[in-house]
């Protein structure tokens, strides 16, 4: 059993519970920790999960979106925190001070190296962003595969042959449609920084890599990361249902990650 909920998605705070295993196996794993503790233990909750009783803690990157309450979350959970070493000590709330003063034991992982909680294996795989290093992550359990895949700035990196495939389930970043980006509301060096290289995944982008790589064994896409500003859900739905339909996989069910609020993602089983 693979099951990823995400709770919250997009540049005003992210967090995702990946539960995996059954029995006395299972295990509950909480990617990311940008949103007010509360406000993750009730939408965690609405899951009928606890966020306080996680059995380890991931991080993608520094950038606060993703790691404001990262320490926190550990600490409150007595569970370890695997993150790069370069990911964190770059802010006061991820200070080596304050996981010292939490005590917070911090596990490293680095770019390909797989390593395993409970029956749960994870493949960090570097991201393009600009926050250097930036990671998205493959899980694995024996009769599962999912990818979890936001904050990147190009696409090369996931048409990368074999990398999706086998997948039932891909969460995947579809920040801004490319016009409003360019007339929207954005000063215009956040608008370079959004639209360049190591920025965030244009919905056109996004369709390059379903359209090229979408596995034939995906059932269900998740679009994440949304703008609010920028995108909106309908262009990005039309866009991922077009690659997949190109594709030949216009039988899979293609969800918005709501900014805030649980969305519960059931890996097929096979
Ligand atoms: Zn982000
Ligand atoms: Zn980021």
């Amino acid at each position: 059993m693979l099951r990823i909920h995400t709770l919250a998605s997009g540049s005003s705070g992210n967090c995702a519970l990946i539960e995996a295993g059954v029995g006395l196996d299972r295990v509950v794993v909480c990617l990311d920790s940008g949103i007010a503790q509360r406000t993750a233990r009730g939408f965690a909750e609405a899951a009928g999960l606890s966020i306080t009783s996680v059995d380890a803690v991931l991080l993608t990157h520094r950038h606060s979106d993703h790691s404001a309450n990262i320490v926190p979350t550990a600490s409150r959970a007595s569970a370890p925190l695997y993150a790069h070493a370069d990911s964190l000590g770059t802010n006061q709330r991820t200070s080596m001070a304050e996981i010292t003063r939490r005590n917070v034991e911090v596990r490293n992982f680095e770019d390909r190296g797989f390593f395993k909680i409970g029956p749960l294996l994870i493949t960090p795989i570097k991201l393009p962003h600009d926050a250097e290093p930036t990671f998205g992550f493959v899980f694995e359990t024996a009769t599962a595969k999912a990818g979890f895949f936001t904050d990147l700035g190009r696409p090369e990196i996931l048409m990368e042959p074999g990398l999706l495939d086998g997948m039932e389930t891909l969460v995947l970043e579809s920040n801004h449609d490319v016009d409003m980006l360019a007339k929207g509301p954005y000063p215009r060096a956040l608008r370079q920084r959004v639209g360049g290289d190591l920025g965030h995944l244009a919905n056109s982008q996004t369709f390059e890599i379903l359209a090229s790589s979408a596995p034939k064994s995906l059932k269900r896409l998740v679009l994440a990361h949304l703008s609010l500003k920028n995108n909106t859900k309908e262009l990005a739905l039309e866009t991922a249902h077009a690659a997949l339909k190109q594709r030949g996989l216009a039988d899979v069910l293609v969800q918005i990650a709501p900014a805030r609020g649980h969305l519960p993602l059931d890996a097929v089983q096979v």
